[in-house]
């Protein structure tokens, strides 16, 4: 699928445009090693690694593949669970919902909603006493936060 644009040969626009229209090969050369892992093949960091987890600063996380806004320091709570912990998203359109068996039972893993870059995973009903009762438990190397 590749239509010409003649009104835009992109030589000025090295900033990307649609993230959902960026390659493998492109991600490959934005992202480290790492970043890719977690966000173009759904990996995970390890638990109490990420640089985020205990982060209490008033802020917004967005993602770190594309730049869009995910997340806000008001629905961070500490889940003590080793990953950074928000209760809802910052807009209920900014993540999407995956359904996901890869450890023989359902979870719901949780993508940025413009690049489809993996996030995490939402957990509901565990009692943390969160105005929604959900845990989006979110690696830290998926965001960044400002
Ligand atoms: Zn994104």
């Amino acid at each position: 699928m590749s239509t010409s644009t003649p009104e835009n040969d992109g030589s000025q626009d090295t900033d990307q445009g649609d993230p959902s229209n960026v390659t493998d090969d492109q991600w490959r050369e934005r992202l480290t090693p790492q970043e890719y892992h977690v966000l173009r093949e759904g990996g995970t960091e390890p638990a109490f690694t990420g640089e985020y987890t205990d982060n209490k600063a008033a802020g917004t996380y967005s993602c770190r593949a594309c730049g869009a806004q995910l997340f806000t320091s008001d629905t961070k709570f500490d889940s003590q669970c080793g990953w950074p912990s928000f209760y809802e998203p910052l807009a209920k359109d900014s993540v999407i919902y995956i359904e996901d068996t890869s450890l023989g039972r359902t979870r719901t893993e949780v993508r940025c909603a413009a690049c489809d870059g993996h996030l995490g995973h939402v957990f509901e009903g565990e009692g943390y006493g969160t105005p929604t009762d959900q845990r989006y438990c979110i690696n830290s190397i998926s965001v960044n936060f400002a």
